[in-house]
């Protein structure tokens, strides 16, 4: 816009009553990030430079929308922008995503967040996932030296789901049977040293040599030592994988062995972790690695800020660095 024009413009803000002068103020706020974040966009999508149908690098420019470069694919001749077959694609409202990503870092409720950012629960709960879905693959591929592990065991909720197939149960209620049955949820973290966590949920039921071969095998460094409690479960796939293996007798009052092993990490783990889920006052099983992630990558980096959660998010881990 031309100078002239704009002091022309600003000379009839004057004439505004207060309900446009509100609406005016609103509107300028939520057009304040939209530049930014396509920017972020379109960076972390230069990057990688692909084709998202069929891989290929070579495409043009094919005009815009959404606010974002439209591109054309040279090969497979199909159209797509910096969001196509990403997580966040179709999601609208990106003027205020840095927003909800900043009330990501403060843990913010749903409702809290919708009414932060003056948008619907069903939009921040739709962001919650989408946001997540890719940030929780961000973990660590190896862990090395002395690793903790251990589960730790939730019951299962279909909060949000339509069908139940068990007769409800009261909000925060105990399971029906004693002991770990197939109404409990198995989480699995393991934990080195330099604070690397992995987490998984391993299913319903008590944790098996199977699923400890299946989720730590890939992810433990030749290197690793791996410290559990005297579950015999951990003490049989350490043997059968020849992985270096010391046991804490927690049962017995053992704390810490040789002057050097304990699973005192992984524990205070499960239970920041547990604490922190609280606050959102049961959430659903199936969205539970979602959470896991969340409080992983708040865990790791101290600094977090909404751009480097937003790259997360488009899959571009880069940006993050351990601080
Ligand atoms: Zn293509």
């Amino acid at each position: 816009m031309k100078a002239s024009e704009f002091l022309e413009l600003i000379s009839t803000v004057n004439k505004l009553d207060h309900h446009q002068r509100s609406l005016l103020a609103t509107t300028l706020t939520e057009l304040s990030d939209e530049p930014k974040v396509s920017e972020l966009i379109e960076t972390a999508f230069d990057i990688k430079g692909i084709c998202p149908h069929c891989s290929n690098t070579e495409s043009y420019r094919h005009g815009l929308s959404s606010g974002l470069q439209r591109y054309r694919c040279k090969a497979c001749k199909k159209t797509f922008n910096a969001l196509t077959k990403t997580p966040l694609a179709h999601l609208r409202y990106k003027s205020k995503w840095l927003e909800y990503l900043n009330a990501i870092t403060e843990s913010s409720t749903v409702r809290k967040a919708a009414s932060d950012l003056n948008v619907h629960r069903n939009t921040t709960f739709r962001w919650r996932h989408r946001f997540l879905t890719w940030i929780k693959q961000d973990r660590a591929t190896a862990l090395h030296g002395i690793t903790e592990a251990d589960e730790t065991y939730l019951l299962e909720s279909y909060k949000g789901s339509r069908k139940l197939e068990r007769k409800p149960r009261k909000r925060g209620g105990s399971a029906s049977k004693r002991g770990i049955s197939n109404e409990q949820v198995c989480i699995l973290i393991a934990r080195d040293r330099s604070k690397q966590t992995v987490d998984f949920v391993t299913g319903y039921g008590a944790i098996t040599k199977k699923l400890l071969t299946e989720h730590l095998k890939p992810i433990l460094d030749p290197d690793a030592l791996l410290v559990s409690d005297s579950n015999p479960t951990y003490n049989a796939f350490c043997h059968s994988e020849g992985i270096s293996h010391e046991v804490v007798n927690i049962s017995q009052g053992q704390r810490v062995i040789k002057g050097a092993y304990h699973v005192q990490n992984v524990n205070a783990y499960h239970s920041r972790f547990k604490t922190w889920l609280g606050r959102f006052h049961g959430v659903a099983t199936k969205y539970l690695p979602n959470y896991l992630g969340w409080c992983r990558v708040m865990d790791e980096f101290q600094n977090l800020t909404p751009e480097m959660l937003l790259n997360s998010a488009l899959g571009d881990f880069q940006h993050l660095t351990v601080t």
